[in-house]
């Protein structure tokens, strides 16, 4: 079994299709104007394709297609069911805004999608255009209502809560989602990119949330589903739903991370706040072999030592401090979330 530094495995595969975003999210890629990535640059769907094969064959059973937004990507769903052929892949996931979901959902379920994550942080028109920039409330709710007519489930909405924008409606997401069989994840803001103006004191903690819930909807601690997994996961006390929480700031969880990357255009990246990776795409260009290909990879993912998340925790408690603004990193977009 392929392994790091510290010992994680190869397990999971999360590719950006596209940099390109319809959203502004003032926490991920708020820049109106942006240069993209020239379409040749992109990775084609064969490409993608080829290199998910290898990664499979090194360890990797779990797929995540994101972005960017995803559902920009012209003909998806082409690309899930070349993914749905490869040997020994058991799933293959989507996160994205929903947008563009009413017109998608039924199409993507057929291509062989198996399941989806839906970005919402607010269900407030008002509120929703002043985080993503667009007047898309209404889409992106009946992008989810049409995720779960199509037959998706268990549907997994991400809500990242910023302190004094969107942490008063913690109570209104979870009737929401308990309404509507949705399980929700709170994610804590995170210094992605470049492009955000990210401090702690906007960050609002999981210890934070699950006390300020406690007296409405007590919850029990139910771990990880597995070690690798960002979330740990609540159960409600009535049984009615669960919540998960993504703590990667304040309980970091680099020590399971199996995680890899492939960007948009084409760099095998070992970490989410990593400034370069291995440029995959010139070298599949180059006319490289399946076997050199694989060995680059095995060779990245032995050398890697990344620690991110678990670094930052120790300097945001130290007394140096921390400054998101001494490492420059690429952008989540480009990256994939
Ligand atoms: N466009 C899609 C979407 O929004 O779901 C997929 C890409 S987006 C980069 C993937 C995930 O990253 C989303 O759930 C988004 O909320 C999350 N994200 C973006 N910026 C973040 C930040 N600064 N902190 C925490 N999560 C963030
Ligand atoms: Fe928002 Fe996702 Fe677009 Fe980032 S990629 S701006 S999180 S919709
Ligand atoms: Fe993995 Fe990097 Fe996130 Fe740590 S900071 S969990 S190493 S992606």
């Amino acid at each position: 079994m392929l392994a790091d530094f510290y010992h994680r495995e190869l397990r999971d595969l999360r590719i950006s299709v596209t940099d390109r975003c319809n959203f502004r999210c003032t926490y991920c890629m708020p820049f109106d104007e942006y240069v993209w990535i020239d379409r040749e640059k992109l990775l084609t769907f064969e490409e993608i394709t080829r290199l998910t094969r290898l990664f499979v064959q090194l360890g990797v059973t779990k797929v995540r297609l994101t972005g960017g937004e995803p559902l920009l990507r012209s003909q998806l769903e082409g690309l899930i069911t070349q993914l749905g052929e490869v040997p020994g892949l058991s799933d293959i996931c989507l996160t994205t805004n929903a947008s563009r979901l009413v017109e998608k959902a039924t199409s993507l379920r057929a291509a062989g999608l198996s399941r989806i994550n839906i970005s919402l942080d607010t269900l407030d028109g008002e509120k929703f255009k002043r985080i993503a920039k667009r007047d898309k409330l209404s889409e992106v709710l009946a992008g989810i209502f049409a995720a779960k007519a199509s037959g998706f489930k268990p549907i997994k909405i991400n809500m990242v809560v910023e302190r004094g924008v969107n942490d008063d409606e913690i109570i209104s997401m979870i009737e929401f989602c308990r309404e509507h069989e949705l399980s929700l994840r709170f994610i804590e803001y995170m210094d992605v990119g470049n492009a955000n103006t990210w401090s702690s004191s906007k960050i609002v903690s999981k210890k934070e949330i699950l006390e300020r819930i406690s007296n409405f909807y007590p919850t029990q601690d139910g771990g990880r589903e597995k070690a690798s997994d960002p979330a740990v996961q609540y159960a409600f006390s009535d049984r009615r739903g669960d919540i998960g929480f993504i703590a990667s700031v304040t309980e970091p969880f680099c020590t399971n991370c199996t995680r890899a990357r492939l960007t948009a255009d084409g760099k095998f990246v070992t970490c989410l706040f990593s400034n370069d990776g291995l440029d995959l795409k010139t070298i599949l260009r180059g006319g490289a072999t399946d076997e050199v290909v694989t060995e680059l990879i095995t060779s990245a993912w032995q050398k890697r030592s990344d620690r991110y998340s678990d670094e930052r925790f120790e300097a945001l408690n130290s007394s140096e401090g921390y400054d998101p603004r001494l490492q420059k990193k690429i952008e989540m977009i480009t990256l994939g979330g």
